[in-house]
């Protein structure tokens, strides 16, 4: 599955008293394997132990190596002991068995209640040297019972001042919808009922006589249960109601009472089914024959058998069509499925599918569903790569969709070995990304319009590649998931991003390259991926990126590409239709590449540290070549390149005692220790003769020795990588193996040999090793400039009640302000008006006057009384327009101020 998709669900109360009988009958079967397989079962015991490992996660300190913990210590004491089933090298041993169960399943869909109802019959095959008196079902339905552990035990969802209505929606149909098995029938093949007991999400079945080895039973089991609606209870399984057009999309995974493993590892699979770790399973053929109502299209696992009843001839034209392209080809295309979406139908047909050796089978139906194929050949063969989706999936999945199982079956059987199934088919509906063998849910859509974000296009190709590949791990390659999570999710993860490197380039892979892990790396509220997949913390980065991350590392780094290509596909070629642990992996990695890797899995399997590797110093050592005048001039001149200090500055002009008196003076104030002797030369001649050539070759050499000191931050040991350059503009790449911390784990020199002189040295130039911190990976250290960029503080930022009354002062202010401008213009123009009469007026009087006086002098002076009247006017207007002028600009600052 993808990481993104979580399960919530239901769980059934049982008495104590059941659960107890439990506990007892476990323990009582435990015991009967030690006397049998004696002291590998008391380590098989540790290492399926959780608590165990994590107390044990950490080698022993010791003290008289400064407490440092040995990170070369091998792990044999950790894995469970080698024996004839599993060999030390990490093959299966020739006493390996593993069971196998063959089933037959009649089932119904009902499309008007969304129930399905069903007869399982399944033929049990004990392959173990065991005699079983008893065999366990998965009934992983049972997750959705309102009682079921895991809806007891589901802790609470965080619930602030704001939640979203579908949060609330999930909680409470979690609550109430009564989802779980109904199991009708539990009868031999001969038709005796059989007693049974229903323990949560398992349920043993008694045997009327037990199973020998080598031998075969046929149970049938009669069941039905309301599925899911998958868009409200994250499921891995479930329907899809679309409003619009009034039809379902069903995705039925998990959906038949399945056989718990039984193995040499750990016996029945007991864990209970509580929604993160999924399936233990096994192998078998199956014949499958699905009722649905008539107009719908089923996909499924296998091989459709009964094609000339169910399709129409067109469709199986079009099928055979297919193999003559290169590009994915319409069995039913966009408007068939929208004429098919108004059809509706109380008719029935039954779909008949048969796979072989697969682990697991499921479905898909419904009447929406357009349907596009395109055969991939392998060698031989002919693999049909399907996909069926509805409208609402369209452009996006008609273009990316098969393609994107195709690129994935070309590239990860490159990797491990040609995909051994007929068809490889993607449906798209409620859920997010599930794999079930042959067949795998995918959710991503483009928006209503069509259109849809770079984020949802890679979404869909890399959903597609990841669960198509989970078909090789773990469909084929069948790891525990209900045990581990990281064999299937973290290896599938590391072989997507390879698959996402090769579909276009710089393709923005979510995991693989190192750098994308540092964050996770550096933080807490981990676990290592060594832990049970129900109490892992941060699940993606834990289970997915970071196993994806080690394994692209320990490729490009710390193997090469050619050794762990190698070491890899012995490992999927192994343990093709087999069931692999931790151990069988870590043995066969070390056991084809020809390098102990023992460090790596405890560094990044066993532990939560981290890679931050850091250089300290650098030393520089240079041959003396014992001349005793190089010597002195030496010394002479690194005295005097040392500045006095400030006492003895400021004290030599102090008057000196032995000046005064100079009978004080003697040998010893003219003696000069770096004074060099014809006796001191002579010795260093006598010196050179006893010396060989080579040897006096040596004492000429201007060779650098540069002691880098380097100390591990982190605690992860990784090998070193460092870039020297060099004072002539060279530089060169040296890649140190890890194994240079044995000894100390927390600090190492490593010596530099070179006649060219060093100036600058760097850690993990092109980031490699997931290294958290880049600061401490430079010499000398690195200023790095950092931008800031400004921007204008305004007060607060957001509303407030403050603000706003604020606001609102400031608007009645700048309303009053403006008022009392408007009256201030209207009183000044007033004014202005009187003064104008006022003018008018004494012009008038004046002119009167004048015009009295003229008559009355009735001569020359006349013109003169009139200019002097025109001067005064215009004096006035002056004045007028400065006034204007300084109330504008009062104006202007006002409004800045508010701004
Ligand atoms: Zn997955």
């Amino acid at each position: 599955m993808v990481a993104a998709i979580r399960f919530f669900g239901p769980f059934p109360v049982f008495c104590r008293a059941v659960l107890l009988a439990i506990v007892a009958t476990r323990s009582a079967l435990a015991g009967k394997w030690c006397v049998l397989a004696g002291k590998w079962c008391v380590l098989a015991g540790l290492w399926s132990s959780l608590a165990g490992m994590q107390v044990m996660a950490q080698p022993p300190e010791n003290a008289k190596n400064g407490g440092l913990p040995d990170a070369f210590r091998q792990l044999e004491e950790w894995l469970p002991t080698p024996n004839e089933y599993r060999t030390a090298s990490g093959d299966s041993g020739p006493g390996y068995w593993q069971q196998r169960a063959d089933y037959e399943i009649d089932v119904t869909l009902d499309d008007q209640r969304q129930r399905i109802e069903g007869t399982t019959k399944v033929r049990y095959h004990n392959d173990s040297p065991m005699t079983l008196r008893y065999v366990w079902f998965q009934l992983d339905q049972n997750i959705f019972h309102p009682d079921s552990v895991s809806n007891r035990t589901a802790t609470a969802a965080p619930l602030g001042s704001r939640v979203p209505f579908e949060q609330i929606q999930t909680l409470l149909l979690s609550q109430n919808f009564q989802g779980g098995y109904t199991i009708s029938r539990v009868a031999s093949s001969d038709g005796t009922p059989l007693p049974y007991i229903i323990v949560d999400t398992m349920m043993r079945i008694d045997l009327p006589q037990p199973l020998q080895p080598g031998n075969a039973i046929g149970i049938e089991i009669d069941f039905a249960f309301n599925i899911v609606d998958a868009k409200q209870l994250r499921a891995r399984g479930g329907y899809e109601y679309f409003e619009k057009d009034k039809n379902y999309i069903y995705e039925m995974a998990q959906w038949f009472p399945r056989l718990v493993a039984y193995t040499d590892y750990t016996g029945w699979q007991h864990k209970q089914f509580l929604g993160a770790g999924e399936f233990t399973l096994e192998l078998g053929d199956y014949t499958v024959r699905i009722t649905a109502p008539a107009d719908h299209l089923v996909a499924a696992t296998g091989v459709l058998q009964n094609a000339h009843e169910v399709l129409t001839p067109l469709q199986r034209e079009r099928l055979e069509q297919a193999k003559g392209h290169d590009r994915p080809h319409f069995i039913v295309t966009p408007e068939e499925a929208a004429e098919n979406e108004l059809a509706g139908t109380e008719e029935k047909k039954t779909w008949v599918f048969r796979a072989e050796n697969v682990r697991d089978f499921a479905f898909a139906s419904s009447r929406k569903f357009i349907w596009d194929a395109m055969v991939h050949r392998m060698g031989e063969r002919e693999v049909y790569a399907m996909s069926y989706y509805p409208r609402e999936a369209e452009p996006l999945w008609s273009r990316y969709s098969t393609p994107s199982i195709v690129h994935t079956l070309k590239v990860y059987s490159r990797y491990t070995f040609d995909y051994p199934y007929p068809v490889a088919i993607s449906v798209n509906g409620p859920v997010g990304g599930m794999e079930y063998p042959m067949i795998c849910f995918n959710g991503p859509r483009p928006e209503e319009d069509g259109t849809y974000s770079a984020g949802t296009k890679y979404g869909l190709i890399s959903v597609v590649i990841h669960e198509v590949g989970h078909n090789y791990f773990p469909m084929i390659v069948n790891s525990d998931e209900r045990q581990w999570t990281w064999m299937d999710e973290g290896i599938n993860t590391f072989l997507q991003y390879l698959a996402e490197q090769e579909w276009e380039e710089n393709y923005p892979s979510r995991a693989g390259e190192p750098a994308s892990i540092v964050g996770y790396m550096r933080g807490n509220g981990q676990v290592p991926i060594m832990t049970n997949s129900e109490s892992i913390l941060q699940f993606g980065p834990n289970a997915y990126s970071k196993p994806a991350t080690a394994l692209n590392i320990l490729r490009e780094t710390i193997l090469g590409r050619e050794l762990f290509d190698f070491a890899f596909k012995e490992y999927a070629r192994r343990w093709k239709f087999k069931r692999p642990t931790p151990a069988d992996f870590f043995r066969t990695m070390e056991d084809a590449s020809g390098v102990d890797l023992d460090w790596f899995w405890r560094g990044w399997f066993y532990s939560t540290d981290h890679v931050d590797l850091a250089i300290d110093s650098v030393r520089l050592y240079q041959i003396d070549s014992g001349d005793p005048d190089e010597r002195a001039e030496r010394k002479r001149l690194e005295k005097q390149s040392r500045e006095p200090s400030l006492s003895a500055e400021r004290n030599a002009s102090l008057p000196k005692l032995v000046d005064q008196y100079p009978e004080l003076k003697d040998f010893y104030n003219q003696y000069d220790p770096l004074q060099v002797s014809d006796d001191d030369r002579q010795a260093f001649e006598r010196f050179l003769k006893s010396l060989g050539d080579d040897q006096r070759g040596l004492l000429k050499r201007t060779t650098n020795f540069y002691v880098l000191d380097l100390r591990n931050v982190g605690g992860l040991v990784m090998p070193i990588i460092l870039r020297l350059h060099y004072a002539d503009g060279t530089q060169e790449t040296l890649t140190i193996p890890a194994e240079i911390w044995r000894r100390n784990s927390s600090e190492v020199s490593k010596l530099v040999i070179t006649d060219r002189e060093l100036v600058r040295v760097e850690l993990d130039p092109r980031r490699q090793t997931a290294d958290t911190d880049d600061d401490n990976n430079h010499w000398p250290p690195r200023l790095l400039p950092t931008r800031f960029e400004l921007f204008q503080a305004r007060g607060g930022g957001g509303t407030s009640p403050m603000r706003q009354a604020k606001e609102r002062e400031a608007k009645e202010q700048a309303a009053k302000e403006q008022a009392a401008k408007e009256q201030a213009a209207k009183e000044q123009a007033a004014k202005e008006q009187a003064v104008k009469e006022q003018a008018v007026k004494e012009q008038a009087v004046k002119e009167q006057a004048a015009k009295e006086e003229a008559a009355k002098e009735q001569s020359a002076k006349e013109p003169a009384a009139k200019e002097e009247a025109t001067t005064e006017e215009s004096g006035k207007q002056e004045s007028g327009k400065e006034q204007k002028g300084a109330s504008g600009q009062v104006g202007d600052g006002g409004a800045t101020s508010d701004g």
